[in-house]
This record gives C-alpha cells, structure tokens and sequence, in this order.
C-alpha cells in the first residue's frame, strides 16, 4: 500500500462534520473525520481514504476492527442474549471474572467488580477504600476523628465522572466542577517525602487530617503523555501504604490487558518494582472496543467490605459485554499476543530512534503504550500530517505524539508506520 497518497479531509467527511455540530454536544471539538468502518488495524473514513490506525480508539481496541474471533462472540451472544440485569448471573460473566482474577495473579478469594468504563471501575474502587478507610483507627469522626483520605497524584488521569474526578490531578478539566469529593489530597509524582508527610499530617491537632484510606495512581501515566511514575516511587509507596495500613490502588485502565507486554502492568518488574497492589481498574482494551470496565479487590477481606447494596450498575457485566471481553482475552492467550506487543513494542521504539527524524528527541513507554517526545510543542500539527498521510496518531500533549497500535499490529505494519512518523518534517507550527 503507497504511503503517501493523500488523505486530506473529503466532502462526505465535511458535511457529515458539519451536521455533527449541529447535533453533538461540543466536548471532544470537531472530530478529525468521520470513520465508516475497519479491518484490522485500517480504518476507513467516508471518502474511501485508508489510514493505519496507531491510536486505536485510544488503547481500546485490542484484537484491532472486525476481529473474526470477537465478531463470532458478539454475534452469537448478541443473537442469544444481550442483557439479563444483575438480578440474575451468566455463564460468561462467571468465566469472565474468573479469568481476569487468574490473569491478575490475585490471590485465592480476590473478587472481580463490573462497570462499562474505566471511570466507572475507578469509582468502585474509591468506594471500596472509602468503606475500607472506616474501618482505620482515627477516621471515626464519633470519636474527633476525621473521615480517611484518598491520595492520587499530579498528572494523573482516573476519568470524568465526579468521584474518579476528584482524584483526576488536570486543573483546567476538574476545577470548573469544585467543589468535588473532599478528603482527596494529590502529591507530586516521584515525591516520597511528600508522600510520606500525608501519611504524617494525620491525628489529633487543628492541621491534622485523616488518616489515608488508599493511594491510587496510575504506573504508566497515560493522558500525561505516557510518564511511567518510577518502579523506586511505587514501591515507596507500597512501603508507605504497609506501613500505615492503607491501600494500594493501581489504575491498569490504559496500561491493562497486555498494553505494555504483560496482562498487568503491575506485572512487569520494570514498570513496578514487583509491587502487588490491592486493587486493580481495568476498562480500554478488556473487550476490545464493547465497554466494559472495572475493578478486582486482591484478597477475600477487602473484597467483602462490598455487600448487597454497595454498589451497583443496570449495564455492569451484562452478557454481550463478557462475551466480547472473553473472545478477547482467549485469543490474545491463544495467539501469544503478549509477544508480539513485547517485539513490536521494541521495533517501534527502536525504529523511531534509528530513524533519524530530528523532529524526534526521545520515545518512552511500554509493550505498545509509547509516546514520542518531539523538539518542539508541535503535536497537533504532527498528528494532521500523520493523518494526512495515512496514518493515525494521537497528540497527547503539546510536545509528545502517542502510539498504541492494536496489539495484533504486524512487523510490516509496524515498518509502515515508522516510514511515515520519520518523514514527519521538523519546522511544522507550535500548538
Ligand atoms: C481512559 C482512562 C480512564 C477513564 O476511562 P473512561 O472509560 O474514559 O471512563 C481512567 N484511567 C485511566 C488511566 C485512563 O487512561
């Protein structure tokens, strides 16, 4: 296939774009085309043009479009059915929760919470700690206590819903929505003594807070620009939370479901230090483009602090949705997936670097969660010209390209990719 045909915005395109104005809410700003449909890891828009798709609905789309195994799935759950409610249980949501408590080597009695996203697996975990915090010596307010806490820190990304808000560090998405959930604190990355002193600051006194319930971040920060956090900080942390008897909550949403070459980043020594964590979130690649999200409290004890009641979802593990995230989960198992993200994971970040585009200082990242640090603040105008070339990547800060591929990428399409990101022309406008 020719690498650089056009692929400039059509008129279908423009008049469906417009029409979109017109009717859909102003969120996202205009959308870069219209997508019609997809094969692997193309995308086709509605003027015909084919683009390699390296952002893949934003780390969601596993097994890339129409994969024959997910499709199968989807169609025979969808013609049998879709929908029962949690009044009743599914053969493939019991395998599904099972499955994910083995994938995450969580041990025996750990149990599996279903949302449809990743800010909705996020608030089940908040919810967890904040049930778990009262249960910590100092945080019953009978008592001149104060109510626990849950630390996050700066940069990170827990999604758009007003808990998982609360703990999203972004000043210009969480503010607006103040005042949100009180009693969360943000400590700056990398910061063990910052960290350490929130655990301090607890007690009696009129600057002591509560005591600290949970910590969450994320190990890979993702909509930071793909900032791993540090295997020497998350294991501080872990250290900390021991210490003080609180929780460890990693958000996997981006980095789950063999992202960055394990099923769990957690998983991977490098990124984490070998940190067990007692909860993980989990939501974009786990179906592989059905929503689908949620939350796995490690250990029976934290798990049954949620009781009938709790907590709760109409959509939360419906059939279709299992359906979809099992025939994803069996074939990345089955096709040693895993590995490829490893290798091409490597061939990415070694080819962008080998490539000698002066545009390009660095790249980072994990399996297949990289992101290509540029020379200058010109990520959206990168991001077009990649587009314009057949080519989808995604500007995820001013000064850094991100590329998440579906995880079923090839060597050549990976090769493809690269020839196009090294042609990216440096003197191109700042953002
Ligand atoms: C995308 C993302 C979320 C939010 O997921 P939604 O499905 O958009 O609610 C939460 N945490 C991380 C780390 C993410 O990347």
């Amino acid at each position: 296939m020719a690498t650089n045909t056009q692929h400039g915005l059509g008129a279908q395109d423009e008049a469906l774009l417009k029409r979109y104005s017109q009717v859909h809410m102003n969120v996202f700003g205009t959308p870069l085309r219209v997508m019609d449909h997809g094969q692997g890891c193309r995308l086709w828009d509605v003027d015909g043009n084919v683009y390699l798709d390296f952002l893949a609905g934003i780390a969601v789309n596993a097994l890339g479009y129409a994969h024959p195994a997910w499709v199968k799935a989807v169609q025979e759950q969808a013609a049998s059915m879709a929908h029962v409610s949690n009044y009743f249980a599914t053969k493939t949501q019991i395998e599904l929760a099972a499955k994910l408590v083995e994938l995450s080597g969580a041990p025996a009695g750990s149990h599996v919470y279903f949302g449809n996203s990743g800010a909705e697996g996020n608030e089940a975990a908040l919810k967890l700690a904040k049930l778990y915090g009262r249960t910590l010596p100092g945080s019953t307010t009978m008592f001149g206590g104060k109510p626990a806490r849950i630390i996050a820190l700066t940069h990170g990304f827990h999604g758009r819903t007003l808990g998982a808000l609360s703990a999203t560090w972004k000043p210009v998405i969480r503010k607006p929505y103040e005042p949100l959930l009180p009693g969360v604190d943000f400590v700056e990355v990398g910061d063990v003594n910052a960290l350490r002193d929130e655990f301090c600051m607890t007690g009696s006194g009129p600057y002591a807070k509560g005591p600290v319930a949970a910590v969450i971040m994320e190990l890979i920060q993702g909509e930071a620009g793909v900032r791993p956090v540090g295997a020497d900080f998350v294991k501080a942390a872990r250290a900390l939370c021991d210490e003080h008897k609180a929780l460890l909550i990693i958000d996997e949403v981006q980095t789950g479901i063999g992202r960055t070459g394990t099923w769990f980043a957690f998983q991977n020594e490098e990124l984490s230090g070998g940190v067990v964590p007692d909860m993980i979130t989990f939501a974009k690649g786990v179906a592989s483009g059905f929503p689908m999200g949620g939350m796995i409290a490690f250990g029976d004890k934290l798990s049954k602090l949620f009781t009938p009641g709790s907590h709760g979802s109409t959509f939360a593990g419906n059939p279709l949705g299992a359906s979809a995230a099992m025939a994803t989960l069996e074939t990345i198992e089955r096709d040693h997936v895993l590995d490829n993200v490893r290798r091409r994971g490597e061939q990415l970040r070694a080819g962008v670097m080998s490539g000698g585009n002066p545009l390009f200082t660095g790249v980072r990242g994990a399996g297949l969660l990289n992101a290509i640090q540029l020379q200058h603040p010109c990520a959206h105008a990168a991001m077009e010209w990649a587009l314009e070339h057949g080519l989808i990547v995604n500007a995820v800060a001013p000064d850094a390209l991100r590329l998440a591929p579906p995880l079923i990428v090839t060597e050549a399409e990976v090769n493809e990719a690269l020839s196009i990101l090294n042609q990216i022309p440096c003197e191109l406008p700042d953002d």
